[in-house]
């Protein structure tokens, strides 16, 4: 390594004092690099890459890493709503202030400590605490986006090590799936399974796709993220769901808010219709009324 920033880069971008110096770099050279702007120096004795993000050297001011839910949301993993930074530092170390502090919740949480991953804890050991700090629903949300086919993050190999570094989240872990699109989706899934109601996920409808969750033979849930605002997102909606009524099936819509911060009002909903036996063809609301018996399967 020919310079202070070389090595820095090398240990995740992030070096002590102790190591530049054993690597033969004098207090002039560290010095340099700072005024250069190649290394930043978040705390004393402690040298960063300037490329880290702002959560990323706020964790290291307090002496930690990044941590729990700050890490899903540093590779763009879906998550729960939180306030500030989450950190982790191991359960043997000193947690520094700072001044003009922007909020923080910091975990003792053990990992590799000074393993390669020096400015984020490892994803797994983030999940464990992001279920010991968020609850399950938290947890669930960033394994199922990380196991999404787009990202890939998580699989069987990374389920089963999670088996073991969180032993209290087996329920979360049995019951994750690939196939969830969304958050939101995930969430709602996890959340109708809580009250006994299964749920399929993207469902295949002649003429419409797929739909988010179907419940019974013929209830839909559509969940409306972000995208769903704009003009063409909602004359597209519609259609599908004229498409999917024609064809016998009873489409229900909630947004990110609803499902969020008024979900009694979605889960006194969803028991009306199953009360009724309309998620079933043999309800009321159902073309192809028959005989059928009630199941939710
Ligand atoms: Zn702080
Ligand atoms: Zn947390």
């Amino acid at each position: 390594m020919d310079t202070p920033a070389a090595l820095c880069s090398s240990l995740d971008g992030v070096a002590r004092a102790a190591e530049l110096r054993m690597a033969g770099f004098s207090r002039r050279s560290i010095a340099a690099a700072l005024t250069g702007g190649d290394m930043t120096r978040p705390r004393i004795g402690v040298y960063a890459l300037p490329s880290l993000s702002r959560s990323e050297r706020h964790a290291l001011q307090h002496g930690g890493r990044l941590g729990c839910v700050s890490v899903a949301a540093s590779y763009g993993l879906w998550t729960m709503p939180f306030d500030g930074d989450h950190l982790s530092v191991p359960p043997d170390f000193h947690a520094f202030d700072h001044a003009a502090c922007t909020g923080v919740t910091v975990h003792w949480s053990g990992g590799q400590a000074f393993g390669r991953h020096r400015r984020r804890l490892p994803l797994g050991d983030a999940i464990r605490d992001i279920g010991r700090c968020q609850g399950p629903e938290g947890a669930l949300v960033v394994i199922e986006s990380a196991m999404h086919p787009s990202r890939r993050m998580v699989g069987e190999y990374e389920l089963n090590l999670l088996r073991e570094l969180w032993p209290e989240g087996r329920d979360v872990l049995d019951f994750v799936d690939t196939k969830a699109d969304s958050g939101l989706e995930s969430l709602m899934r996890w959340r109708l399974h809580r009250m006994g109601i299964p749920a399929r996920s993207q469902h295949r409808i002649e003429g419409v796709g797929r739909v988010d969750l179907l419940v019974g033979d013929r209830l839909v849930i559509e969940l409306d993220g972000a995208t769903h605002g704009d003009p063409a997102g909602v004359s597209n909606d519609r259609r599908r769901d004229a498409v999917s009524t024609a064809a016998g099936y009873r489409t229900e819509r909630y947004g990110y808010q609803q499902v969020l911060f008024g979900w009694p009002q979605i889960e006194a909903a969803i028991l009306a219709i199953i009360e009724q036996g309309d998620h079933l063809h043999s309800g009321p609301g159902s073309r192809r009324r028959g005989t059928r018996k009630r199941t939710w399967g």
